[in-house]
């Protein structure tokens, strides 16, 4: 079956950079030719109005699942709009680690971010001992049909999934580009049980200390439809490089 899925690639900055990175990143890309991929850089909230005229799309790192009112620190899913972003990454493992977010409440974002517009960047994966006991895959299916059970189906025309493996995020463990490809594989296949238009249209990111020096392997597999960087995102010639990749 053939596809014309468009490649994306984006940087996760996490709790990283400034405003002198913002400058470099839009001079640098100012004069590259990333007519081939859509590009997306997401910056901590308070950098999303230091983009001037940048030609790739801005996302957030998350949102509330509350729409307004009084939640002190909370960003609303209409304040990323209003600030001009395009996606937003949703169920991070960081996030579920660090915020206890559940498949539910990562499902009630995706729901509010669908609602307002917002392509989420839906991030799935597994540690390390869960891989190891031979329940990679019930554990990844679980956290794709919490989406599905809450949006149905036809949502994944609008969400963007991101394969990351937990034991690949921030280690320079990558996974090979087989452990990647048989993962995103397994994620379309387990769409395709709903719906095969949309499964083999859905953009799948492969996200896990992707470099300059592994993408273009990682992005050659046949599922894999780009990138979700973090380290590497924050050094623009390394994030160009993967962009060229795509
Ligand atoms: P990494 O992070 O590229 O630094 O491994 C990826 C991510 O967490 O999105």
């Amino acid at each position: 079956q053939t596809n014309n899925r468009r490649p994306i690639v984006a940087g996760n900055w996490k709790m990283n950079g400034n405003l002198a990175l913002i400058k470099q990143v839009e001079e640098l890309f100012s004069d590259a030719d990333i007519s081939h991929v859509d590009v997306v850089v997401c910056p901590p909230f308070p950098y999303l109005g230091g983009f001037n005229d940048s030609n790739f799309a801005l996302g957030g790192q998350n949102i509330s699942h509350y729409e307004s009112g009084a939640h002190t620190g909370e960003t609303a899913v209409s304040m990323l709009k209003e600030m001009n972003c395009q996606y937003v990454i949703l169920g991070h493992s960081e996030r579920r680690a660090d915020n206890n977010e559940s498949n539910e409440l990562v499902a009630d974002k995706v729901e509010l971010a669908l609602a307002h517009k917002l392509i989420p960047l839906f991030c799935i994966g597994e540690p390390e001992d869960i891989r190891e006991s031979g329940q990679l895959f019930d554990f990844i299916a679980a956290q794709i049909d919490a989406v599905i059970n809450k949006v149905g189906i036809a949502a994944f025309n609008d969400i963007v999934i991101a394969y990351e493996p937990i034991w690949a995020i921030g280690t320079g463990k990558t996974a090979s580009p087989e452990q990647a490809q048989e993962v995103h594989a397994f994620i379309r296949q387990h769409l395709a049980k709903q719906d095969s238009n949309i499964a083999n249209q859905c953009v799948i990111l492969y996200g896990g200390s992707v470099k300059g020096s592994n993408a273009v392997e990682l992005f050659s597999q046949p599922d894999v439809d780009g990138g979700l960087i973090g380290g590497a995102s924050l050094n623009p010639e390394d994030f160009l490089s993967i962009c060229l990749a795509a």
